[in-house]
């Protein structure tokens, strides 16, 4: 582990030997923020990006959704790899920004804030380690442009750590959970559709000018998302509520939970009777069969 101020030696230019050899044989992890940069470059929805370009993952064992790049057919090379280079170099995710350095976005537990360290990535085909050309991590990673892209990321980075952090006591979150942090992560354009719907101002209560600039801008609309699954995973309320509204919908989830509840014990009921039934008409035949002539059936 080491700090920003750490100085590295390394360069990676065009003309290099192993010119690519990094693309050639991806594992990358992308952030929301990276995923509004390129479907924004490839000009498409951010469902159609993740459809096309990505697979789901699952990040450590928390159950927490997370998303890969899904490199060419049948190979393992990056789908924006040209033989110039990459091919959205200027909107390329954070990973590729960062290497060979990595990030360590981590949180002490008796501290309140995340905090950041690094690690070097030596990997053999990676000969930019052998180029003399020192400089600090803090200077690689405004090089690289990466500092922007870890500030829109905090927020993603928090609610990570965050489940992390409650550790295997509070278990795998729900599947809905699970699919709720994937709209609000990755897929920006169908998480718009949500806090676009009347349902969802009517239990949100924001100024309208904050409303347009959510609706309005992806990264503001991310960011809200992420405000929003600390609100409604952690209870971390930042977001005000119509209280009108919330004790309606606690009153309608509550008559629906038990509604539910009702139609299982029901269900429930009807199969135990069902299952009564069968076993009667099952001993009744076994008497029938025992009252023949023979008197023997084989059963008690
Ligand atoms: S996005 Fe660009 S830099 Fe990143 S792996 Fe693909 S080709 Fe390489
Ligand atoms: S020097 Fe490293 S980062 Fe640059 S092209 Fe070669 S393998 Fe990739």
């Amino acid at each position: 582990m080491i700090e920003a101020d750490h100085v590295i030696q390394f360069s990676c230019h065009k003309g290099i030997s192993c010119w690519n050899a990094c693309c050639a044989n991806i594992d990358i992890s992308l952030t929301p923020y990276d995923i509004i940069r390129l479907k924004k470059r490839l000009g498409i929805t951010s469902t159609q990006f993740l459809q096309d370009y990505t697979v789901p993952h699952e990040m450590e064992k928390e159950g927490i959704a997370g998303v890969k790049f899904r490199s060419v057919e049948g190979g393992t090379a990056c789908r924006f790899m040209k033989p110039e280079g990459c091919s959205v170099y200027e909107d390329r995710p954070t990973a590729c920004r960062y290497y060979p350095v990595a990030l360590l976005s981590m949180r002490r537990q008796d501290e309140f804030v995340d905090r950041d360290a690094y690690a070097m990535v030596r990997e053999d085909h990676c000969k930019g380690h052998e180029v003399d050309r020192r400089l600090t991590i803090a200077d690689y990673r405004k090089d690289q442009g990466v500092e922007e892209y870890d500030e829109l990321a905090r927020g993603w980075r928090q609610l990570i750590l965050k489940k992390k952090s409650a550790g295997p006591a509070i278990g795998a979150p729900s599947i809905k959970s699970r699919q709720l942090f994937f709209m609000a992560c990755y897929d920006i354009d169908t998480f718009r559709a949500l806090v676009q719907s009347e349902a969802f101002s009517e239990l949100f209560t924001l100024p309208a000018e904050e409303w347009t600039r959510i609706r309005s801008d992806d990264v503001e609309l991310m960011q809200f998302g992420f405000r929003y699954l600390k609100q409604v995973l952690f209870g971390e309320n930042t977001i005000p509520l119509n209280e009108e509204t919330a004790k309606e919908r606690l009153e309608k989830w509550r008559n629906r939970t038990a509604e539910l509840e009702r139609e299982a014990a029901e269900k429930r009921a009807k199969y135990e009777a069902d299952m009564l039934a069968e076993g009667i008409d099952e001993e009744a035949s076994g008497l029938a069969f025992c009252a023949d002539d023979s008197g023997s059936c084989g059963k008690d």
